[in-house]
């Protein structure tokens, strides 16, 4: 029996033995592929996402399913590197990657979304699908969602792109990719109803798409970042990626009890 916690890295017996024991909940990362300014490397959103899921799959016992290094990227397509697959695929596509795992026994499903607010549509759609096909158990672990409290605290914006939050996560999982050199700031501009991030008091119209040329004008600004970079710190991601590893733990904690997911309050590690 090996000890890693990704499907991928067993052989079918080893995951005959772990359904066998009851171990049938599963991790799905998902993210994007697409340009995450000068100084991120494109596949950002799913790093995060995978790094989220094999910490938490580590202290929860539980596996992790191969990440999906795709997401629905339409307004980053000014910029080399970026990969969008329409929503009504990925919706297919990860529909039958949850049914072909249920097929042989895993029962609890939780997403780890690295992309967004853009990623949360189709998402749920899959999730309101295979819930109601399968009979299985599923949910979606959002950051921008879970991290509310813990950005209370920090001298941090609000989520933009390439920012401060995904430069100080990043820098924490894997420094050998963040070129902190070349980052340029772009200071969120001031929007009255609209700020994509769960935590900020003005982001209430829910969901406002960027044109080609609109992203073609951050491009040309800040090489596609919206945030301000320089603020990113090491330390500071440390303690984010802690707290949402803390949050993910619980919510399958209480998956795998078979109870309504409760805020169980801080757990926060040093
Ligand atoms: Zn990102």
């Amino acid at each position: 029996m090996t000890d890693s916690v990704w499907l991928q890295e067993l052989t079918w017996p080893d995951i005959k033995a772990c359904l066998e024991q009851g171990k049938t909940t599963i991790l799905l990362p998902v993210g994007s592929t697409e340009q995450h300014g000068p100084h991120l490397p494109v596949g950002t959103d799913t790093m995060v996402a995978t790094a989220l899921a094999e910490t938490s799959a580590r202290e929860t016992n539980v596996l992790v399913a191969p990440p999906l290094w795709f997401g629905w990227s339409p307004h980053h397509m000014v910029l080399p590197g970026t990969i969008t697959i329409r929503p009504e695929v990925l919706v297919e596509l990860a529909c039958d990657v949850v049914a072909s795992l249920a097929e042989h026994g895993f029962n609890n499903f939780v997403f780890i979304n690295g992309h967004r607010i853009v990623n949360v549509t189709w998402l749920q759609m899959t999730a309101e699908r295979v819930k109601n096909n399968l009979g299985v158990k599923v949910v979606i672990f959002d950051p921008a969602h879970m991290s509310k409290e813990f950005k209370s605290g920090l001298d941090w914006g609000p989520v933009g792109h390439a920012e401060e939050i995904e430069g100080s996560h990043m820098w924490h999982c894997y420094p050998h990719l963040v070129k902190m050199d070349r980052a340029v700031d772009n200071p969120h501009r001031t929007h009255k109803l609209y700020n994509i991030d769960p935590h900020h008091s003005g982001d209430t119209l829910c969901y406002v798409p960027s044109s080609r040329t609109e992203m073609q004008a951050v491009a040309d600004k800040a090489g596609g970042t919206v945030g301000r970079p320089s603020r990113s710190d090491h330390e500071a991601g440390k303690r984010y990626h802690n707290h949402l590893v803390d949050r993910l733990v619980a919510v399958i904690e209480d998956l795998q009890a078979g109870r309504k997911r409760t805020d169980k309050g801080s757990r926060l590690r040093p």
